[in-house]
């Protein structure tokens, strides 16, 4: 037992080594990797880690998850020779992960225009719903929603077009995110976009974790809220968004 353990010990070097070394690089997720730890940025779940990818690389990145979820099917037993239902869920799944649900992480910022705030808006401005989708980061299960977006403007804010909202709230969510910092993160952006003097999201979501699995709540919504600027400091402002926004939940 042991020699036959000691000699298969080489072979799994082997093939470890043949996997490292495919095409006589370095699998692209590890020099992805390299790069941001050389810069010491972080790469969480919901990290956007688009600077660190190169021409080319999100292709190669699509191939090496495809390659890895083959084997997680294999591990769960599943014929994908034979079953032709599944025969091509590898593909699918990897570029379900890497072009779609979890994007995100990999594309630069939608490009948003700014413009100044030359008719000098101070009114309460609400903009909303915004459909969400994300995913849990423990789970990866879905997590659809709805965002409500308050900004109460000063003459020196930059205002940015309504449908913009719509895209930077998908480039943030498009990621395993966590609820509270998906919110946390949305409202870094727009504060650092308009720079307004108060800003309020509400996000409310089904987590399908706690629906498909886990307690099987098919009725649990998940609602978060982050007060910014005068929507902190003046509860007649705060009053007056939530009860706005009540009206529009209808
Ligand atoms: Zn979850």
């Amino acid at each position: 037992m042991t020699m036959a353990h000691r000699e298969s010990e080489p072979k799994h070097e082997a093939v470890r080594d043949r996997i490292r070394v495919l095409d006589g690089r370095t699998p692209v997720a590890d020099r992805i990797r390299e790069r941001v730890r050389k810069a010491g940025e972080r790469f969480h779940a919901n990290d956007n880690i688009c600077e660190f990818v190169e021409e080319g690389e999100l292709d190669e990145l699509q191939h090496e998850v495809e390659a890895k979820m083959c084997e997680v099917l294999r591990a769960l037993v599943i014929d994908t020779e034979n079953d032709h239902n599944t025969q091509d869920t590898a593909r699918r799944v990897a570029k379900m992960y890497v072009r779609e649900v979890f994007g995100g992480r990999y594309v630069a910022q939608p490009p948003v225009t700014d413009f100044p705030n030359v008719s000098r808006l101070n009114e309460l401005m609400i903009v909303g719903p915004v459909t969400v989708r994300s995913a849990c980061s423990h789970h990866l299960c879905p997590i659809v929603g709805r965002i409500w977006v308050g900004v109460m403007p000063d003459e020196n804010s930059a205002l940015i077009g309504l449908s913009k909202y719509a895209r930077l709230v998908e480039w943030v969510m498009t990621r395993p995110q966590i609820q509270e910092e998906a919110v946390a993160q949305l409202a870094e952006l727009l504060q650092e976009k308009m720079q307004p003097d108060g800003l309020a999201i509400v996000m409310e979501a089904d987590h399908y974790c706690m629906q498909w699995r886990g307690v099987k709540d098919m009725d649990s919504k998940m609602t978060n809220s982050i007060m910014r600027g005068s929507f902190l400091k003046d509860p007649d402002l705060r009053r007056e968004f939530l009860s706005l926004l009540t009206n529009k939940k209808g």
